[in-house]
């Protein structure tokens, strides 16, 4: 039996790391982690993998994971973010239960400890702008400069400090930070600043602080505080850990959390940076934060995609420790695995041109049996109506069809899904246009729910609605909303991620025709509609009794063919070793 019947998970380093620490009684065989982000956006697909795993690690391993709001720069945290990321989280499938936690519940016991810092003669105010403490700090190559304000005495830094706290300094004015060593060969222990003065009221402390702690000093102390055992997080903190191991040790704090790095989530087609997907929303490229075509959770969400196939392709990335780009196609692979079992089937005709059935009787209809799902008899069945006149897709009819086109062509026959076989007998074209205004066809009575008795084949099965039963609908049509694979790194040659923007990415069909099932199909319910692909009701834009639909992902699926050439490759180069083994 493989890894993945028996349920377990595959193997990666930190949960190794993990294993072993709780067999050596580290932490005293505790896993606490915490997902911590700061409420400067809404949260992406990669904010998904981190959750994965942090909430993944504690429920494996029976300990818990914090959501604590990294809230320390006022100028750019919101409320409205704050519960966005609740509902993401919830929605993703996980719970804090009560371990909801605010970095800002700490600004008084980080001052405490800043206050420390400077009583053990580890920490300075420092009267250089920004701009000289960037000169003084040195490059890869070269050593820094010792502020001319280090050899403060302790009063006077406590005086200074105290007086920062106060608000008698202008922002920029002054800092507070570690003295550690300016020739560190890693350029964050060259006494990096600890607290700056910002006159900027905090959406949760309002104006109580006008000086605010900097991301290293904050993050490790509420780690500590909240005892958390390993604290997860994106390599480019790599280069902080020592200084997260520093601030720790001077403070001799009791819990020593341990700083484990992993490589983040990139996508193909996709940016998954705040700042960039800020830009799209405010530059109106997207219709806000949850458009359909957004990385972010809840645009996702909006999308039709369930939380399911997130987590299932957060599991199946797994996590490393080395940069690298998933294929977007893994992604939507995973959408269209879960949607294929949890979504019935419907059908729905999005670019009708309308058939007349010559031979059927006016005025009669009928209910014809249909499967909601082949992958699961638990789905059952529904009845279609079916009458003379009916709308299929235009596409799949060709005047003048190629060879290979196995579809509806001038005497032709095809089987209408779950309905008869009918046969093209002409079509109406507008005189002006010449545009095909109606397909004219004969069916065989013989062939009800779509078997012929006498063992006829035909080689095409299409999609339809019958017309006087179908209801008139909106669909849109999603598409990568980037038709560069990597829009970052293609943006560095003096350009921008704006200039790789798709302009295919949405497409409105305001024509379509969908059966009559669909009429009181409810917001967020994802429908495969038969042949075209998986659809959800948009919850914004959809009224009752009249959906509106957005496209989740298309039926064809790219990444099954990447993986079976993957497989084949891998099969020849066996054969071939063994052949070689034999001679
Ligand atoms: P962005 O670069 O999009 O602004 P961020 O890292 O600033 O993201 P935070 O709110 O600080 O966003 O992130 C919260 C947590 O999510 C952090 O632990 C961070 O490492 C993790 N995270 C963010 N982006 C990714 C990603 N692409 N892949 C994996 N983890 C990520
Ligand atoms: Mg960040």
């Amino acid at each position: 039996m493989s890894k993945k019947e028996k349920g377990e998970k595959p193997s990666n380093f930190i949960r190794n790391i993990i294993i072993e620490d709780i067999k050596s009684n580290r932490h005293g065989g505790k896993v606490i982690t915490r997902f911590p982000p700061e409420p400067n956006g809404y949260l992406h697909i990669g904010h998904a993998k981190s959750i994965v795993m942090n909430f993944g690690f504690a429920l494996e391993f029976n300990g818990r994971c914090h959501l604590r709001f990294d809230d320390t720069n006022p100028t750019k945290e919101e409320q409205e973010y704050v519960d966005a990321i609740k509902e993401d989280v919830h929605w993703l499938g996980y719970d804090w239960g009560e371990h909801l936690y605010y970095a800002s519940d700490y600004f008084d016991k980080f001052y405490e400890y800043a206050e420390k810092l400077i009583i053990m003669d580890k920490a300075f105010v420092c009267d250089l702008s920004p701009e000289e403490i960037r000169a003084y700090r040195g490059t890869l190559t070269e050593p820094g400069k010792e502020s001319p304000y280090r050899n403060r005495t302790v009063e006077e830094n406590l005086d200074l400090f105290r007086r920062m706290r106060a608000g008698e300094f202008k922002d920029g004015e002054r800092v507070l930070r570690a003295k550690i060593d300016m020739a560190a060969g890693n350029l964050n222990m060259r006494d990096p600043v600890v607290y700056r003065i910002m006159h900027v009221p905090h959406h949760r402390t309002g104006d109580k602080w006008c000086i605010y702690p900097m991301y290293d000093f904050a993050h490790c102390l509420s780690d500590s505080i909240e005892g958390i055992t390993h604290s997860l997080c994106s390599l480019e903190f790599e280069d902080h850990r020592p200084l997260y191991d520093w601030f720790l040790d001077q403070l001799q704090v009791e819990c020593h959390p341990q700083q484990i790095e992993f490589a983040r989530l990139n996508l193909t087609y996709t940016i998954l940076s705040k700042r960039k997907l800020i830009r799209l929303v405010e530059e109106g490229v997207v219709a806000g934060w949850d458009d359909p075509r957004m990385p972010t959770i809840s645009g996702m969400r909006r999308r039709g995609i369930p939380p399911a196939a997130i987590r299932n392709f957060c599991e199946r990335i797994g996590v490393a420790k080395k940069e690298s780009v998933v294929d977007v196609a893994l992604l939507e692979h995973c959408i269209r695995e879960e949607l294929n079992r949890a979504a019935p089937r419907v059908m729905g005709v999005l670019d009708p041109v309308k058939v007349v059935i010559e031979n059927y009787p006016e005025g009669v209809e009928e209910e014809l049996e249909a499967i909601n799902n082949p992958e699961d008899p638990s789905f059952g069945i529904r009845n279609v109506p079916f009458s003379r006149e009916i709308f299929i897709e235009r596409s799949d009819f060709m005047e003048d069809p190629p060879k290979k086109f196995f579809r509806l062509a001038p005497g032709r026959e095809v089987r209408l899904r779950y309905a008869y076989f009918i046969k093209c007998t002409g079509v109406i074209k507008d005189q002006e246009t010449g545009e095909i205004k109606e397909i004219r066809c004969t069916y065989d009575p013989a062939t009800r729910g779509g078997d012929s008795p006498d063992g006829r084949k035909v080689r095409g099965t299409i999609h339809w609605v019958s017309a006087s039963h179908a209801f008139h609908a909106k669909v849109r049509l999603y598409d990568r909303l980037f038709d560069h694979p990597y829009p970052d790194r293609a943006a560095k040659n003096g350009g921008s991620f704006m200039d790789f923007l798709n302009p295919n990415s949405l497409k409105t069909m305001g024509s379509c025709m969908l059966e009559p099932s669909l009429k009181d199909a409810q917001p967020g319910k994802v429908y495969q509609f038969e042949r075209m692909g998986y659809f959800c009701v948009d919850k914004h834009d959809s009224t009752s009794g009249s959906p509106v639909f957005n496209r989740t992902v298309t039926l064809r699926d790219t990444w099954a063919k990447i993986e079976k050439r993957f497989r084949q490759q891998q099969g020849q180069k066996s054969r071939k070793k063994r052949r070689r083994n034999r001679k």
